[in-house]
């Protein structure tokens, strides 16, 4: 896969505002025609994430960048059968409070033999990680690029107990640190207008 780039303008409710970089192409070759720019401008986020779960962490982690004025990272991956692909998540807050959302290609390795073909469907028992991809079988999380894994054939979308902790970890970072320099004087000034 060619060098892959997508970013997403967000506001605080979480409607997208402007979408660009190789978006459209991504959507298409993944079968996400619904997922197309000039479809989801102005809708909600959150209203084409599948599961609440998922929906629940990226709303969080958003509204954390917005609070502190602090980019946030994440890694993730996006697998098809046949390649493992890894991404990296940055949401970068902007001016009057939105944030851009950029998802960015680290590497897609082949997987030999692919992995067994997977749906999305609400009522699938078998679960899957939509931040790193593992699958939930025999009540434990597994990559289902191990050898022994047999990917279902359907999935519903949620968070893996590491992948909550992983960004529980980032969110309680972002928190600690506090605000940003410029943002923590704005509020200092108003502070101070306050007290004159
Ligand atoms: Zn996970």
């Amino acid at each position: 896969m060619k060098f892959f780039q997508s970013f997403c303008v967000v506001d605080s409710s979480l409607r997208i505002l402007w979408v660009g970089g190789d978006w459209d192409d991504f959507a298409r070759n993944n079968g996400g025609a619904r997922a197309l720019s000039n479809t989801i401008l102005s809708t909600r986020l959150t209203a084409h994430i599948a599961d609440t779960a998922t929906a629940d962490r990226v709303s969080q982690m958003v509204q954390a960048v917005l609070a502190t004025k602090r980019p946030l990272h994440l890694d993730y991956r996006c697998d098809a059968p046949h390649q493992v692909r890894r991404f990296r998540l940055t949401i970068q807050p902007m001016k009057h409070g939105r944030a851009v959302m950029v998802h960015q290609l680290l590497d897609a390795v082949q997987v030999d033999p692919p992995m067994a073909a997977w749906l999305y469907d609400p009522l699938a028992r078998s679960q899957k990680c939509s931040v790193c991809g593992a699958v939930y079988v025999n009540q434990t999380w597994l990559d289902p690029t191990l050898p022994e894994v047999e990917h279902p054939s359907k999935v519903g979308y949620t968070t893996c107990p590491t992948c909550d902790a992983r960004i529980a970890a980032a969110l309680r970072e972002l928190v600690e640190t506090g605000p940003a320099p410029e943002f923590a004087e704005g509020v200092l000034r108003q502070d101070q207008d306050r007290m004159h």
